[in-house]
Order: structure tokens, then sequence, then C-alpha cells
């Protein structure tokens, strides 16, 4: 199959995966009509980076092919539309063609999923390696993960993209058997819990991604765990910064509501505050 026509099937498939409200656009071409501008109608979709600003993506899907049977899927198993699969270098070439000609500022990847979990979440963690290893891409990445994939592949997914996010498919878990019966709720909650971590277990290298504990911290805390179980107490007298780190700590007498760690405005809560800079000095 023309890597065209992949594209057209799998930008297609992917523009029901609502994130943004500008894909499934129109391609139009100013070069026929003398006029000025062109889009490419294929794939583009927008977001927002931490910083509140808008960006351009392609948004794709690594294949619609899937082992599911979801009711609600375009790309259901049972359903008959054209399937197509992109490999790994297809898409990297892809993402940085699209990149260089401006059309895009980054990358929104997808996938039913193929095989089996893991190996769907390997693939699509190996184009946003191989973008930012190999070609050194420092645009924006958005991984969906692969609820169900091994929690080694959605920590390594994570070290590459900017943001991973998982489809809870439906938020109750009757309506989950009756569309979805193959899925589990479960599982797919599972694989959003990297935070929070339970700080008198947790192993080292997962504290040290603690926004808030630093190398002595967290040196301190270990050192102090193996003669008691910590409280908040404690780790207030460890660290400097409990503030900033009790969002994403479990402890012997604290845990954080969901809400605090998916709250869209956690940035603005644990930034230090804006200061106005002397304009005349
Ligand atoms: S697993 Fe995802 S892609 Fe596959 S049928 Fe279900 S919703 Fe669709």
């Amino acid at each position: 199959m023309q890597l065209r026509e992949k594209l057209r099937i799998l930008a297609d498939a992917a523009k029901y995966d609502a994130s943004c409200s500008s894909s499934g656009g129109k391609k139009r071409d100013s070069v026929q009509s003398k006029g000025i501008g062109s889009n490419e109608g294929t794939g583009i979709c927008h977001s927002y980076t931490p910083d509140g600003r808008c960006v351009s993506l392609l948004k794709i899907l690594l294949t619609n092919q899937c082992l599911y049977d979801c009711a609600f899927c375009i790309n259901r198993r049972s359903s008959n539309v054209p399937r197509a699969k992109f490999t790994v270098e297809e898409l990297v070439q892809l993402t940085l063609d699209f990149y260089k000609r401006n059309y895009i500022e980054g990358l929104f990847l997808s996938s039913g999923i193929v095989k089996s979990h893991d190996e769907t979440m390997e693939e699509m963690t190996r184009v946003a390696k191989s973008l930012r290893e190999d070609h050194k891409f420092a645009g924006y990445i958005h991984l969906k993960l692969i609820a169900g994939a091994s929690p080694e592949l959605i920590a390594e997914a994570g070290r590459y993209a900017d943001r991973v996010s998982v489809n809870v498919e439906l938020p109750r878990e009757d309506t989950l058997q009756s569309l979805a019966p193959e899925k589990r709720g479960d599982i797919i909650r599972k694989s959003m819990a990297t935070f929070p971590v339970d700080v008198n277990t947790a192993e080292r290298e997962l504290l040290l991604r603690v926004p808030g504990l630093g190398v002595k911290s967290i040196d301190k805390i270990i050192a102090a765990r193996r003669h008691r179980t910590l409280g908040l107490e404690d780790i207030a007298r460890l660290t400097r910064s409990l503030d900033k780190c009790r969002p994403f700590l479990i402890a012997r007498d604290w845990r954080p509501a969901l809400s605090l760690t998916d709250d869209a405005n956690l940035r603005a809560k644990l930034a230090p505050a804006a200061q106005q800079l002397d304009l005349f000095g």
C-alpha cells in the first residue's frame, strides 16, 4: 500500500480520538487557483502545551487493525473499514517531513491493538524514541498509552513523550461490560497509576521522578524508612519542599485526592509565582 493511502486511512481513523476540533477538515491547495495558502487536510489537529501555547500535531494511528470489538469504535475487529499499518520508520519519516514543511509542531500517536498490548506499545514507543534519539526531534509528542501494556513499556513511553494519556473508553464498569466486554476497567486505571507513589515502598528511581524531591532528600527518606513508616511530618523534616511533592506522594497518614494530580492547574499551583521584571532598570 502506498504511504499516502496509509496516511489517508490512518489519519481518518484517528479523528474519532476526541482531542481536537479541527481534525477532519478538507485539503485545500492554492497552487492551481494561484491564490494564497494551503492546508494539509489529513491528520492535522491542535493541542495545548503546559505553557498555554496551541500547537499543530500530526494526529495519526500506528494501525487501525485491532484485536478488540468495542461496539462504539469504527476500528473494532468486526468493522469492514479498510485496514492499514505504518512501520515505525514510515511514521518517523512522515513526522519529520511534516515538521520540516511547517505543517506541524509535533505528533499525537494512538493505535488499535495488534498482536499484543506490549508489541503495540513497544512499536509506538520506538517511534518516539527514534524521533528523539536518532533525529534529535525537539517537537511535541503525545502518546496514547495502550492499557494493559507492561509497566516498563509505559514508563519508557513516558521518557520520550511530552504527554501520555489513556482512553478510559467508558466511565462505568457496567457500560464497559455491555459495550466493550473484552476490556477491564481495573486494567485501564492501572496504566494511569505512575503517581501518586508510596514514599514508604517506592523504589529510588520512582522517587527521583517526584517533583520537589532531590537526591539528598531521597537518600534521607530511604535511610529513615528502614526504621519506621514515614508520615507527612517525617517527610516535611527530610525535604525542603513538602508543598511541591505532597500531591505526588502517599505516606502513613496521607493520600492525595485523585483530583490533585489530575488537576489541569497543577502546574500553576506548584510553579513559583510569576514576577514583574523591572522594565526600566
Ligand atoms: S481497543 Fe481501541 S481501537 Fe480497538 S476496538 Fe476498542 S476502542 Fe477501538
